[in-house]
């Protein structure tokens, strides 16, 4: 029997796996010669790209949902080494004392992004994030719990540090969020600060920027370019300039990182520490190892680089558990190429804002592009929920998608 393993069940590591058996399915072997397997540090698949809304209940899905259905099998368990030479992984599985090996024959890295965390004094202990699922838990546990600290300046300020996509999408979020928690009397003194080092707040944003300007306006989010974080603390930042903010939630949105275990693989990455791959996503210089999703560096419409997305991490794991098939069985492989780009940013209750194109030209904001975002959110990215194995494998199938309509 050959083995097919992907680590990470993330936006690429779940489409390749799926990609893989509905490739295996189309060939009609179902005789078992050759097994996929996926690792995934939790038994969820999440939709990571809402872990800035309030209400997490929707954003999980069980891997047992999806993988079951089409033969994937699953390991709930951290993977903590990758090594290529004997083309084996080590794994500590949930409830697992020690790490166990698993060989493969070929190998999709897809074990996704982190947080950058840099050495600021106070940020790992004091800063909450949106950038998981647990993380977004603590966010969301912290908040509802600030009625019950004692009244202070800041009870109900909170700021975000770093005004990329994220950050600007949780800060319109938090004027409601916390409103609604600080009840009536406490809703005076609800206060949200967006931060950025930058000279203008959602400044790489194109066209997008002078509407995400706009919107915090409306919104009520103080915007701060120009600002460095020098450190946090339970009750506040201090900035490099001196500037000092009481605040009893610091959210820390500094940008993604591709996961570190992307190191174990002795080959050259790029600045993000992702791993260059070719249009089939093949790893350079490594046989038999493929990679998608934010831990990959592909030439997305043979020029651009992919960027740390699901837009591109969805599509980048079709085609790669396509072609882990067809490089297994000697088959000839698709390449990926992607020939739009889109950015559906969410606003909060302002709505959201949609551009086309690498240089991020408006295209509907407001209402309009809010539809389209909740079709993004709510439907598109979701692999079928239906536990039938056709319309799992179908949707799995290596093409490119459409853009998402504007203002649907
Ligand atoms: C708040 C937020 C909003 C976003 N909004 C958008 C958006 O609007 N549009 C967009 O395109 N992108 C957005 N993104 C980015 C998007 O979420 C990522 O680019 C995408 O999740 C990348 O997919 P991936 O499969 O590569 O990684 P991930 O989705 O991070 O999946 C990686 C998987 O690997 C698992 N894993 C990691 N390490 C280990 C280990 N050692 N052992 C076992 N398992 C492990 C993780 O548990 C996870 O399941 C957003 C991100 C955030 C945080």
């Amino acid at each position: 029997m050959a083995r097919i393993v992907v680590l990470g069940t993330g936006f690429a590591g779940l489409w390749s796996a799926i990609g893989a058996a509905r490739k295996l399915d189309e060939l009609g072997m179902r005789d078992g010669s050759v097994e996929v397997v996926a690792i995934n540090a939790r038994k969820h698949h999440s939709i990571r790209v809402r872990n800035y809304e309030a209400d997490l209940g929707e954003t999980l899905v069980p891997l047992s949902d999806v993988l079951d259905p089409i033969g994937v099998r699953w390991i709930e368990g951290a993977v903590s080494g990758i090594d290529v030479a004997s083309r084996s992984i080590a794994i500590r599985a949930q409830g697992a004392v020690r790490p166990q090996s698993l060989a493969y024959d070929r190998l999709v890295v897809a074990l996704g992004s982190r947080l950058v965390h840099p050495p600021i004094p106070g940020l790992a202990e004091h800063a909450f994030d949106v950038d998981t699922y647990e993380g977004a838990l603590r966010l969301e546990a912290h908040l509802r719990a600030l009625p019950l600290l004692a009244p202070s300046a800041g009870r109900y300020t909170a700021v975000v540090v770093g005004a990329g996509l994220t950050g600007v999408e949780i800060a319109a979020e938090l004027p409601a969020r916390l409103g609604g928690i600080a009840g009536e009397g406490g809703g005076r003194a609800v206060r949200v600060i967006l931060a950025d080092r930058n000279a203008k707040i959602g400044q790489a944003m194109g066209g997008a920027q002078p509407v995400i300007e706009r919107a915090m306006n409306a919104l009520g989010v103080d915007l701060m370019p120009n600002a460095s974080l020098k450190s946090v603390e339970a009750n506040g930042i201090e900035c490099v300039d001196g500037e000092r903010i009481d605040a009893a939630t610091v959210i820390w949105c500094g940008g993604m990182r591709a996961n570190p275990l992307t190191e174990q693989i002795p080959v050259e990455r790029d600045a993000a520490g992702r791993l260059f791959v070719d249009a089939f996503m093949r790893v350079e210089g490594v046989p038999g190892v493929f990679a998608a999703g934010d831990c990959a560096h592909a030439l997305i419409d043979g020029v651009r680089p992919s960027v740390m997305s699901c837009q591109h991490g969805r599509p980048m794991g079709r085609y790669a558990g396509h072609n882990v098939v067809c490089d297994l069985l000697g088959l000839e492989m698709l390449p990926l190429h992607i020939d739009w780009y889109t950015t559906i940013l969410d606003l909060g209750p302002w709505g959201a804002v949609y551009t086309e194109g690498w240089d991020r030209h408006l295209v509907a904001e407001g209402d309009a592009a809010k539809r389209t975002k909740r079709i993004i959110n709510g439907e598109r990215i979701y692999p079928p929920r239906t536990r039938v194995r056709e319309e799992i494998l179908a949707a799995a199938a290596p093409v490119v998608q459409a853009p998402p309509p504007r203002g649907a």
